[in-house]
């Protein structure tokens, strides 16, 4: 432990942002970081606790206390390694992650939890300035060879630790260029891309092959797949968007989100993209569904110029604490405000949306809500009641639907023989990430259904375990809270 006093003398800090009316001149991150010597202010704060609850809180099982005390003690390259033997992207989880280890940490029952994810962000970023980031290829190779389908966290970090093991690893991506959601669906304001870049240029140092505008199944036969690779892990991700079918869906200006954030961030890229432009500029612009990509919407829409951004969400305004009934150290539903909210998005809940209103040429002008309430039915479940009297007529000409997903798609898995589960994710076990298919297994959001980065590196790396003693009989690839640490 780095300073016995420290949680009693240091408040909780986290870096801040470029003013409102700066950063929404642009794409770009607008964090401003800590200082060093706050951030070793920031670590001693940690208690090194008996029993750590932030490590049980983070997917990956980070570990945490040690590289508090790591970089309280100035060591950073050793932190750098300690958080490189759980976690293969922490640039990527340090910008992104709602941070469930901080909702865990045992300082947060009565104070403010540590500054986890900033440190970690401070850490991985120090790496990266120093060189301390090195392709580490494999000094042997075994023969095998591996295909992972989907180059998202899941895939990569798939990818990273199978070619580590010495199996030669092909990543096959429908689109243009790796990174899966980090690259088209999360908006540079958020992680800029030449983070993902930096990454793959390491990845592909190791020896690892991407195949990029290759969609298995179409272009590429899934059939092919087991003649030419001993093992296929599939990580397509959690594609299919969740729709709303009510009248005046097909207007034009009603869109979904995926295809607005994707095309935005082909257009910040410099690259082209297919379809007519989808633009909030001047526009009264609506966004439908209160999460992440909800909030991505709103971001964008703002600098793109919309003229206003009005948000709905059809669940109940959670509290701002902790509700009574998710007492720490479990992940709370409380109001979380993003900065694209703070941007200046007018936000609604208890709202659901009945119709879109359109004129003569099938553009939308208008759409017609009504305020809901959440009732328990007899047998306990929770369902919507609307409230007379309350129907609104909302003017706008964007509309962007982030409803969530509801699923991956089943082509290649079913060209493959995959069994897929009751939401349409690929049926795999939690012990081991096997399909029904020997040889073919699949991770990330392609079997949990829409998740977190976190969440898919971590099962990225759990996967390969897998595929790993698969092929060889054993494996030395760490799990989670092995306590097999081999850079550290
Ligand atoms: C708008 C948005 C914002 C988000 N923001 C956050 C956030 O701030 N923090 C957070 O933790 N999580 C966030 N998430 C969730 C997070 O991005 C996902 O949970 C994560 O990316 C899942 O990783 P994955 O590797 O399983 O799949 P994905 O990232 O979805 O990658 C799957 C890849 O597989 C490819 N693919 C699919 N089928 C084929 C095929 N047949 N052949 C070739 N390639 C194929 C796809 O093109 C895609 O590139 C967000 C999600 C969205 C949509
Ligand atoms: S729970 Fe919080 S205080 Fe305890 S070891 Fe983890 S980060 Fe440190």
């Amino acid at each position: 432990m780095g300073k016995t006093t420290g949680f009693k003398e240091y408040e909780r800090k986290v870096e801040t942002y470029a003013p409102v009316r700066e950063r929404i001149k642009h794409f770009r991150e607008f964090t401003q970081p800590l200082e060093k010597d706050e951030l070793t202010k920031q670590s001693a704060r940690c208690m090194d606790c008996g029993i750590p609850f932030c490590h049980s809180g983070c997917p990956l099982g980070n570990l945490i206390p040690d590289f508090n005390d790591a970089v309280y003690n100035g060591h950073w390259e050793k932190a750098s390694a300690l958080l490189h033997a759980t976690n293969n992207f922490p640039e990527f989880t340090g910008r992104l992650c709602p941070a469930p280890c901080e909702e865990a940490c045992v300082l947060g029952i009565n104070a403010d939890p540590v500054s986890i994810e900033n440190i970690e962000k401070n850490i991985a970023e120090t790496a990266f300035a120093k060189g301390w980031i090195l392709p580490e290829p494999p000094s042997e190779r075994s023969g095998k060879k591996i295909a992972v389908v989907g180059s998202g966290p899941a895939g990569l970090a798939a990818a990273q630790q199978l070619n580590r093991a010495g199996h030669l690893v092909t990543v096959f991506e429908r689109d243009a260029k790796p990174g899966g959601l980090l690259r088209y669906g999360i908006p540079d304001f958020k992680l800029e891309k030449s983070i993902i870049e930096r990454r793959l240029e390491i990845l592909e140092k190791e020896g690892i092959k991407f195949r990029c505008n290759v969609h298995v199944g179409k272009d590429y036969p899934a059939s092919r797949l087991k003649e030419a690779f001993d093992a296929v892990l599939l990580c397509g991700g959690a594609t299919i968007c969740r729709d709303l079918t009510i009248p005046g869906a097909e207007l034009k200006g009603v869109v979904q989100a995926m295809d607005f954030l994707t095309q935005n961030n082909y257009k910040v890229s410099g690259d082209s993209h297919e379809g007519e432009s989808i633009d909030a500029r001047g526009k009264h612009v609506i966004v439908i569904g209160g999460g992440d990509t909800g909030s991505d919407c709103i971001g964008t829409s703002i600098r793109q110029g919309a003229a206003s951004v009005t948000n709905f969400e059809i669940l109940d305004k959670p509290p701002i604490g902790r509700p009574a009934g998710q007492p720490w150290p479990f992940w709370p539903l409380r109001l979380r405000t993003s900065s694209s909210h703070k941007e200046g998005a007018d936000r609604h809940f208890s709202i659901s949306t009945k119709s879109f209103v359109g004129d003569a040429r099938g553009n939308l002008k208008k759409l017609l809500t009504v305020e809901v309430e959440w009732v328990k039915n007899p047998d306990g479940r929770l369902v919507l009641k609307e409230l007379k009297g309350t129907e609104k007529e909302w003017d706008c000409e964007l509309v962007l639907l982030a409803l969530g997903f509801t699923g991956s798609e089943s082509n290649l898995a079913s060209a493959l023989g995959i069994e897929m589960d009751s939401k349409t994710n690929i049926k795999a076990s939690d012990q081991d990430y096997k399909t029904n298919i020997p040889g073919v297994y699949a991770a990330g959001d392609q079997r949990r259904g829409q998740s977190l980065i976190v969440w898919a590196i971590s099962e990225g790396r759990q996967a390969a375990h897998h595929v790993d003693a698969y092929l060889m009989g054993t494996s030395h690839l760490p799990l989670k809270g092995s306590g097999d640490l081999p850079r550290a």
